[in-house]
């Protein structure tokens, strides 16, 4: 075990220790958290960027213009096809492979610190953080989920860093709702320069083929699990890799989605 690792083994032995026996704070504000509140405070979550902006359910984005009916948050509907929230043109015009997305917030401040901090910094608890409060998103959204799978990283990716913040994240978010996480069901398959490096048309050739689904998600209800969403091309790829394998419908669930 190198130093790193041990350094971030034993951090994480810490603050599980802490989570349980000192009083737990906001991660945003450090406000003592109520019995009802987990990792950030009610009105930090109330007050990230985006919260109130309805959405397209399909594709997680504000329209421009506002879509009469829409909902903030993003939901539940078109996907299961039911209550008939309306979609954006854009996805009107040429739908994603996913029914629907769930938002937490805008990439911006003060979220991007806490999704800096997961990745980059190892602060796994935000990932519980996060997970606590994304979790009522899909709760409420009604969508009938067999499984949450993390979108993967590459084996190199997985090697630096030390462990995949959106596997993390999906765990936080399954022991709240009690759903298994499937992170067996979607592989990477190669390395991919990251996308915020590329300009929106390498994305989708940078990501072609980098994802394969194993056979067992055949006819599954899946939730896809990122930290953020930019273009949406990454999801799209993993979704592909999954429609292929003949999964089920998805949904796509993130903490921030760029607007
Ligand atoms: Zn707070
Ligand atoms: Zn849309």
């Amino acid at each position: 075990m190198d130093r790193r690792h041990f350094a971030r083994l034993a951090s994480s032995t810490w603050r599980s220790f802490a989570d349980r026996w000192l009083p737990r704070g906001c991660a945003l504000c450090d406000a003592t958290l109520g019995s009802n509140e987990d990792g950030l405070c009610s009105p930090c979550v109330d007050a990230l960027p985006g919260r109130s902006t309805p959405r397209c359910p399909r594709c997680g984005l504000a329209p421009r213009g506002a879509i009469p009916g829409a909902i903030p948050g993003a939901i539940s509907d078109a996907a299961a096809g039911q209550t008939g929230a309306p979609q954006c043109a854009a996805c009107r015009h040429a739908p994603p492979p996913f029914e629907l997305t769930l938002v937490l917030a805008d990439y911006a401040a003060p979220i991007d610190r806490l999704v800096h901090a997961l990745k980059f910094g190892g602060e796994l608890a935000l990932a519980g953080a996060l997970g606590a409060r994304m979790a009522p998103l899909l709760e409420a959204s009604g969508w009938p989920a067999d499984a949450l799978v993390p979108v993967p990283l590459g084996a190199e990716r997985i090697a630096t860093r030390g462990f995949n913040q959106s596997m993390a994240i999906a765990q936080g978010i399954g022991r709240r709702l009690g759903l298994p996480v499937r992170g067996g069901l979607l592989a990477r398959t190669r390395e991919t320069p990251a996308q915020s490096t590329l300009a929106l048309a390498e994305r989708r050739g940078n990501l072609t083929d980098a994802f394969r689904a194993s056979p067992a998600a055949a006819g599954l209800r899946l939730v896809l699990v990122d930290d953020v969403m930019t273009s949406g091309s990454t999801l799209e790829a993993a979704a592909a890799a999954l429609g292929t394998a003949a999964a089920g419908p998805l949904a796509a669930l993130v903490a921030a989605r760029t607007p």
